[in-house]
């Protein structure tokens, strides 16, 4: 572990609200790495969704295979890419030799439960053989017990079925560790286990981290992670100025659902399977700290909006306009939110789909509504995913367009550095370059004026987002795939050579 450099910028406390957690110890400005931790615990997750989907996770690197090509274990017969990753010293010294020796006949169709035991009986396992490992497990685990755990009954006893089926299927029953010791380490994995997964990612994995375990979280969190799935490293940055004082917050649900265009609702019942309630500025005030992912328009007063405000244990959405009696309650939002996504989806062309978003959101829901960003968000990834010259100019106009749509809807709720923000950056600089400067700078000479500012204030765009793409490189472990694809070489180099326009341009007026 390096904390070296910055051991004295943060200390643990602890209050009623929070639990134990990390304070700045100082001023913090965004873009500062402050730790780097390996795992104490890490193993294959497997989703419901993916499971659906015939997916299987190799036990050695973690990465998703498909079910027809998966290759066996020698020794154990469970999934693996091929020899390195039965090699790999977290099979190889820990479950394998336990399993060896099964019939070469058994399924490697393996439950979402089973993959779960595999991260709790490494638990095990690396107590007997790794001594310090086994000393902050513990340490987890007391803590752990101090508290009174946010986990309802339902949660717990479903919990301890499925330890109980992982325990059963491998055949570990009455051989290592006692059923109350299992729920000991699901616990812990349940409340603190990060994980890499994601389209970005071949890679399905769980981690404990140790000092990551007493990060706090907030739907408006100040710092970013990244994880390499490779090394089963953590990194954790501020993605923006953090004040001495003040809790170091990341987003636990984030990676959840794609890039976290959750509303209120939504991001609570995922928080609560995490077994607390969150109580964050973003989800204590109904327009979401200036998000407004949740807010609806009145039909009745023409400014106004509805804002959800919790009655009794449901949902309500009441005008703001205090003489107006216009409600919704959850069932009708919710079919309003089906409605829209279903016209927007029988659509056919880019331009219809913006025409029913627009209309969407002019009449029905706020332009920041999650229903709305997600659409915008689909349709975004839909041109993103076309190859360049098969987008027609109007099209093109509203990818750039969305895209920076996008950008500000994103700033609200994960404002500074963030995966998501540097790819949409990406698109942006790559777009306005492919297919807005490069034309005009073929006139350099001629072109106009005002074309000449439109120019300049593309280039210092594109320098500025350029900037923080480069910053974010440096503090990322995890880069997403798509942007390590050349991302740099392709556009630092036009960059670069487009610059020298730029004095060209500059010498003409
Ligand atoms: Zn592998
Ligand atoms: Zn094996
Ligand atoms: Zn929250
Ligand atoms: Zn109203």
């Amino acid at each position: 572990m390096d904390n070296s450099s910055c051991s004295a910028s943060y200390k643990l406390v602890e209050n009623n609200e929070l639990g134990r957690h990390w304070v700045a110890d100082r001023d913090i400005p965004a873009g500062v790495v402050i730790f780097r931790e390996k795992a104490l615990i890490q193993g294959p997750l497997l989703r419901e969704e993916d499971y659906k989907n015939s997916i299987i996770i190799c036990f050695g690197c973690n990465r998703k295979l498909n079910k027809k090509i998966t290759k066996r274990c020698s020794k154990c017969w469970y999934p693996v890419c091929g020899v390195e990753c039965e090699k790999l010293e977290c099979h190889a010294e820990y479950e394998c030799p336990i399993f060896s020796k099964k019939s070469p006949w058994l399924s490697i169709d393996l439950c979402v439960a089973e993959y779960e035991s595999i991260c709790i009986l490494r638990g095990f396992l690396y107590n007997s053989k790794q001594p310090s490992r086994q000393k902050r497990c513990n340490e987890l685990m007391i803590l752990q017990s101090e508290q009174t755990l946010p986990i309802s009954t339902v949660d717990l006893s479903f919990g301890q079925y499925r330890c109980n089926l992982g325990r059963k299927q491998f055949g570990l029953m009455d051989k290592i560790g006692s059923s109350s010791e299992w729920m000991k380490i699901f616990k812990i994995i349940k409340l603190n286990a990060f994980s890499t997964y994601g389209e970005h990612t071949d890679y399905s994995s769980q981690y404990i981290f140790f000092k990551g375990s007493f990060f706090a979280h907030s739907c408006l969190a100040n710092c970013e992670y990244s994880i390499s799935p490779e090394t089963s490293e953590f990194q954790i940055f501020t993605s923006v100025h953090i004040t001495k004082g003040t809790p170091l917050t990341v987003n636990y649900i984030s990676g959840q659902k794609r890039f976290g265009f959750m509303a209120t609702m939504e991001r609570n019942q995922l928080i609560r399977a995490r077994g607390f309630i969150c109580s964050c500025a973003r989800c204590q005030d109904p327009e979401e700290c200036g998000s407004n992912f949740s807010t609806l328009r009145c039909t009745n007063c023409k400014e106004a909006t509805l804002v959800p405000v919790k009655e009794e244990e449901q949902l309500v959405w009441k005008c703001r306009n205090d003489g107006c009696s216009v409600f919704m309650d959850w069932f009708d939002v919710d079919k309003m939110m089906i409605n829209v996504e279903e016209m927007c989806h029988l659509k056919e062309t880019t331009k219809e789909k913006m025409e029913c978003i627009e209309q969407a959101s002019k009449t029905l829901m706020h332009r920041n509504f999650s229903t709305i960003v997600t659409l915008k968000f689909q349709l975004w990834e839909e041109l993103r995913d076309k190859e360049p010259w098969q987008i027609c100019g109007q099209d093109w106009n509203y990818y750039v367009r969305l895209t920076e749509e996008l950008m500000d809807a994103y700033d609200y709720i994960c404002p500074g550095l963030s995966e998501m923000r540097v790819n949409l950056l990406k698109v942006y600089c790559e777009s306005v370059l492919e297919r807005e400067l490069e034309d005009m700078l073929d006139d350099t000479v001629f072109c106009t004026l005002e074309n000449r500012t439109v120019i300049i204030n593309l280039m210092d765009k594109l320098d500025k987002y350029w900037t923080e793409i480069l910053q974010y490189q440096s503090l990322s472990i995890d880069l997403p795939v798509h942007l390590k694809q050349n991302c740099v070489d392709t556009i630092s180099n036009k960059i670069s050579h487009i610059a020298g326009y730029r004095i060209a341009i500059e010498s003409v007026e």
